[in-house]
């Protein structure tokens, strides 16, 4: 394992901001993981799990204790009785890597994930997903530790309780384990899901596109959005998406078309159960947080309406109080309360407005 102190966690993050974490381990196997774990429970340390640092927004004042930066390694594939192939892969895996992987061997079940930075460790804490297709579509297993006895413990994908952009691991059992392992069935020679429209449009009518050819047309789409992480790209530091779309019920949904002072039909909403969701960008745009908005050192992507970026030079405070002028206007216009995507790490040391934590407390109440 190997151990370092006061290490700068901004690195470590797409969005480039945030302290020092106390200690870092980068562990490269399980037994290094337990090995870290058990350093950390001695101390009495509290633990956090990093993977690519994609889908973070780390404190200012950094985090006190142990990060432990999964780079376990491997990828093992064996035919399954069904005819499907199972692909066990290391946690520290790129997860773009293991797409590409997957649609050259022609194995279909992830080809729209394409682009999507961060591990593979990191996709089913919240069943990370893009142009129709979600992991928790072809995960069979997650093997972790669990930090509470430090055994290895493997949950079913049924077991992980996968819905949209949430599982056990993001929710009810939230920092309860560290992702080791994930075992994903694809299909050889299947056909590449072209459910969603605006990748569909991309090929001819009656076209059938190679697994290849799609992941490479999504990681194109993403590339025109900022969402793919690159260096020459300033609107791509950022977490990905800032908010989640929100799930709401009709009422909400005709206060919301009152407020924007046009009717229900012209609310973009699709449902979801019983209820409805309504993109949060939607909502962000009526409310003026438009493309290029910027904040200080923070602002919009000037490609994509829900990415949050660092417009060089930020801090997680310049970030936070920009998030918070969003929720709180959006809160005041639409009552709609946005919830944050990204994992927020450390203390959060930025003040929220009192006005929007009473709007907060009433909405909830
Ligand atoms: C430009 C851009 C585009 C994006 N597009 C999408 C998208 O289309 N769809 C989407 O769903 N997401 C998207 N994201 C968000 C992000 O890429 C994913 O959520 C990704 O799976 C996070 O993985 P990570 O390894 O970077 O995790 P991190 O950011 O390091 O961590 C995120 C969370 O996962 C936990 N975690 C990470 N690894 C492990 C592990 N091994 N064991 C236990 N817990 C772990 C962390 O503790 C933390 O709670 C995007 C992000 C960016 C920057």
């Amino acid at each position: 394992m190997e151990l370092r102190e006061h290490v700068a966690l901004a690195p470590y993050t797409t969005l480039g901001v945030g302290g020092e974490a106390r200690w870092i381990a980068t562990v490269t196997s399980e037994a290094k993981a337990v090995e870290a774990l058990t350093f950390a429970r001695e101390r009495g340390l509290p633990v956090f799990v990093l993977g690519g640092g994609s889908n973070l927004l780390v404190s200012d004042a950094g985090f006190d204790g142990l990060v432990v930066h999964v780079a376990i390694p491997g990828i093992v594939d064996r035919p399954l009785p069904d005819g499907r192939v199972l692909l066990q892969v290391g946690a520290g895996e790129s997860w773009d890597g293991l797409v590409q992987h997957t649609v050259e061997r022609d194995l279909a079940g992830m080809e729209c994930l394409a682009g999507i930075p961060g591990t593979v460790g990191g996709t089913p804490i919240q069943n990370v997903g893009a142009y129709g297709q979600e992991v928790s579509e072809t995960i069979t297993m997650v093997r972790c530790i669990d930090l509470h006895t430090l055994q290895a413990a493997e949950l079913s994908g049924a077991a992980c309780g996968f819905a949209y952009r949430t599982s056990l691991l993001n929710t009810a059992e939230r920092g309860r384990y560290l992702v080791t392992r994930v075992d994903f069935a694809l299909t050889p020679g299947g056909a590449p899901k072209l459910e969603y429209a605006e990748l569909r449009r991309r090929f001819a009518a009656g076209a059938t596109p190679s697994l290849r050819e799609v992941a490479e047309v999504v990681r194109e789409i993403r590339r025109g959005k900022g969402m793919v992480v690159d260096p020459a790209e300033p609107n791509s530091r950022s977490a990905g998406s800032f908010f989640r779309n929100p799930v709401i019920n009709l009422d909400l949904l005709e206060h919301a078309a009152h407020s924007a002072g046009v009717p229900l039909d012209q609310v973009p909403h699709w449902p979801v159960g019983d209820e409805l969701k309504v993109p949060a960008a939607w909502l962000l745009e009526r409310a003026g947080f438009v493309r290029g908005y910027a904040l200080g050192n923070a602002g919009i992507s000037s490609r994509h309406t829900l990415a949050l970026i660092n417009r060089g030079g930020a801090t997680a405070a310049d970030v936070i109080r920009l998030r918070d002028r969003i929720v709180q206007t959006v809160l005041e216009r639409f009552g709609i309360l946005l919830e944050q995507e990204p994992v927020s790490v450390g203390e959060l040391l930025y003040a929220p407005d009192q006005r929007l934590s009473e709007l907060m407390q009433q909405r909830r109440a």
